[in-house]
C-alpha cells in the first residue's frame, strides 16, 4: 500500500501517519522529521533546512525532492509507504509523479484531513513535541503521564520553534498559497479521499482505515 496524507499544518497529519504506518506495517516517510533529525546531527542539510524551518517558511522544492526520492528508492520502501508532508507546493506533486514513474509505482490513495483554519492556531501553539523521539503531545489533549517527560522513551517535551504563534500564522498562509492546491490536483486524479479533521485521533483513524481504503 502507497499512501499520502495531506492536510494543514496541525491537522493531526503526522499523528495519524504514525498509526496507520504502524497498523499497514508500511515505511513512515515524514520529511519535517527527516530535516528535524537532519538539524540536530547538525547536517549541511540540517544547517540549511533549519534557515527555512525555524521562520516558518518552506524548504526549496530541489532540496525536498531530492531527499524524498533518494528515500523513497531505500529497501524498505518496497513493502509500501506513507509519505507525511510531501508534496507541499505542486512542483513537487509533479516531481512525485516522476519519482514513482521511474519507479514503477502507483499511490493508491491521498488521505486529506480537512481542518478549519480557525482550528489550527490553538491547536498547533498548543502541541509540544518529545526532543528525542518527536513523540507528539498536547497541553490540553494528549498529557504526557509525567509532566514534561515523554511517556515512550523518557526524553525532555519541548515546544518546536515554528509552533510559536507569528511562525504558524505564517505556515498557515504558505499553506493556503502553495499546498492548497495540491487538493485539486488529486481530486482530478481521482485519489482524493477527504476526512473531517477536527475529530479525536481514535475516531479520524476508523475513518480512514474504514473509508479510504
Ligand atoms: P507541519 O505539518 O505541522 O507543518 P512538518 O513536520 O510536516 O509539520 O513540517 C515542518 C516544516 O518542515 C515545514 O513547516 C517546512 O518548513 C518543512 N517541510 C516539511 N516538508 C516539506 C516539504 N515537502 N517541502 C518544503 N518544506 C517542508
Ligand atoms: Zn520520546
Amino acid at each position: 500500500m502507497r499512501l499520502l496524507v495531506m492536510g494543514p499544518p496541525g491537522s493531526g497529519k503526522g499523528t495519524q501517519a504514525a498509526i496507520l504506518s504502524d497498523k499497514l506495517n508500511i515505511a513512515h516517510i515524514s520529511t519535517g522529521e527527516m530535516f528535524r533529525d537532519a538539524i540536530k546531527v547538525g547536517s549541511e542539510l540540517g544547517e540549511l533546512a533549519a534557515r527555512y524551518i525555524n521562520k516558518g517558511e518552506l524548504v526549496p522544492d530541489e532540496i525536498t525532492e531530492a531527499i524524498v526520492k533518494e528515500r523513497l528508492g531505500q529497501e524498505d520502501c518496497r513493502k509500501g509507504y506513507l509519505l507525511d508532508g510531501f508534496p507541499r507546493t505542486l512542483t513537487q506533486g509533479r516531481a512525485l509523479d516522476s519519482i514513482l514513474l521511474d519507479l514503477r509505482n502507483d499511490i493508491d490513495c491521498v488521505i486529506y484531513l480537512d481542518v478549519p483554519t480557525q482550528d489550527i492556531v490553538s491547536r498547533l501553539t498548543a502541541r509540544r513535541i518529545c526532543g528525542v523521539c518527536g513523540a507528539v503531545y498536547h497541553l490540553q489533549e494528549k498529557i504526557p503521564r509525567e509532566e514534561g517527560v515523554c511517556d515512550l522513551c523518557g526524553g525532555k517535551i519541548v515546544q518546536r520553534e515554528d509552533d510559536t504563534e507569528e511562525t504558524v500564522r505564517k505556515r498557515l498562509s504558505i499553506y493556503n498559497d502553495a499546498t492548497r492546491p495540491l487538493v485539486d490536483f488529486y481530486q482530478q486524479k481521482k485519489l482524493l479521499c477527504t476526512i473531517a479533521g477536527n475529530l479525536s485521533i481514535d475516531e479520524t483513524t476508523e475513518r480512514i482505515m474504514s473509508g479510504c481504503f
